[in-house]
């Protein structure tokens, strides 16, 4: 059997999409540091923030008092609110203080937040004036985390655009893949040594393990998604030459096959080397789903907009587990980026952009589904009234993608489903 599973197009132009603005229920962009300080092991996150952003990003981050963290917060108190202290002096201090403190550092991000925003501050000129004082040691850089109207995985959208510009041209032209998006170290790992089986053996990862270690781009760099909320990223990256490869992204079996399938055609890559080196991963992905998709088969499941991950989840417990989709809501759709995602999205599913969570609340209570996908605020609610639900936000801190977490991924639906029995037995 061939390895390569076609997209047949059943939808994108076709699906419906309805759009929501009422009252939202999700996360700020400041979450996004807690994946991205454990990914690049020379960045500090220095949020510009409140008391308020302090504790959002400690509990979330779950921080032991006794551990170094890379990632603070300079609060912004009365005096700064009343401008008795120049706030640009005190964030000069901070970060002079921070840095004498921890050589280690790199790579600062100075990570806007609501109140720095309310009060104006120009965190970019805050930036650009470090990094001249602290150059060559230390790169100062900045984005907006704040939560007006906003979700929490723009953070790293934010994060990674703003990192870009600091992109190099290569020395020597040649054809390169840039693999975009925090993926978990080992996740990293198993799809360079898949490329490289395959021959395609210049691929960078942005963000990369180190500040140090950029990837270069021009107009030979290919560059593939592996996460689906960096629009702005892609338009920053396509602005310096790169162009993206269209794929679905890479969830279970056949998510992962046609991830790389698309990396493979734009490479050069036979189909029968291809099959070669994707034959036994894939196995072992399809056999570690197995179970879970007896388990999940012909269950109901409902997406409340959190993640932005929410349309290839969608294609994947559809596809993969025979999941019936009741609702797929996302807090913004990128056409292009899911176009791959959304044609193999069954006819008549119900795609809603944007929330209206008293709205969406009641669809989803006329439809009763076995399983609620939805941001944490949501969650106690709905399982107090007798759903079963899981956090969104588990599907972006753990490793989902590629072969070797497929088994994984099917579990994060499947367990809970477990607990509801065991709880209800
Ligand atoms: S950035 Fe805004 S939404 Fe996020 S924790 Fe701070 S105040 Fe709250």
């Amino acid at each position: 059997m061939s390895a390569v599973i076609p997209i047949q197009s059943a939808g994108c132009e076709t699906l419906p999409v309805k759009s929501e603005k009422g009252q939202r229920e999700v996360f700020c962009g400041l979450t996004g540091i807690i994946w991205l300080h454990r990914k690049v092991q020379d960045a500090f996150f220095l949020v510009v923030g409140s008391r308020t952003c302090a504790h959002l990003i400690q509990s979330a981050a779950g921080v032991m008092i006794f551990a170094e963290p890379r990632f603070g917060t300079a609060i912004i108190d009365e005096r700064d609110l009343s401008g008795i202290a120049d706030a640009n002096d005190e964030i000069d201090r901070v970060v002079q203080e921070l840095l004498v403190r921890r050589p280690d550092i790199k790579l600062l991000f100075l990570v806007g937040s609501c109140p720095s925003e309310v009060i104006k501050l120009d965190l970019s000129r805050a930036a650009q004036r470090l990094s001249k004082v602290h150059h060559p040691q230390v790169r100062v850089l900045n984005y907006s985390g704040s939560g007006i109207e906003t979700t929490f995985t723009q953070g790293e959208d934010a994060c990674l655009a703003s990192w870009v510009p600091e992109l190099v041209q290569p020395v020597t032209t040649s054809k390169t893949l840039m693999v975009v998006g925090t993926l978990a170290d080992v996740v990293e790992d198993q799809l360079r040594t898949l490329l490289h089986k395959m021959g395609v053996s210049q691929v960078s990862f942005f963000p990369p393990r180190r500040s140090t270690q950029l990837p270069t781009i021009d107009a030979s760099t290919q560059y593939i998604l592996a996460q689906p909320f960096l629009a702005d990223t892609a338009r920053c990256l396509e602005a310096k030459g790169a162009k993206r490869i269209d794929a679905p992204f890479p969830l279970g079996a056949k998510g992962t096959t046609r991830w790389l399938w698309a990396v493979a055609q734009n490479f050069g890559v036979s189909q029968a080397l291809f099959d070669e080196v994707t034959k036994a991963p894939r196995q072992r992905a399809e056999q570690s789903m197995a179970r879970h998709a007896a388990q999940l088969q012909g269950k109901k499941i409902f997406f409340f907009p959190d993640s932005q991950l929410e349309i290839p989840l969608a294609r994947f417990v559809q596809e993969e587990l025979g999941m019936t989709l009741s609702e797929v809501g996302t807090p913004y759709l990128h056409r292009q980026i899911m176009a791959a995602d959304m044609a193999l999205l069954p006819p008549g599913t119900r795609i809603v952009e944007g929330q209206d969570v008293d709205k969406q609340m009641d669809r989803c209570k006329s439809d009763q589904p076995d399983l609620v996908v939805c941001g944490l605020g949501l969650a106690n609610p709905l399982e107090a009234q007798g759903f079963t639900t899981k956090w969104s936000i588990e599907l972006v801190f753990t490793p989902i993608q590629g072969y070797e977490q497929a088994g994984d991924l099917a579990a994060l639906f499947s367990r809970p489903l477990t607990r509801r029995l065991k709880l209800v037995a």
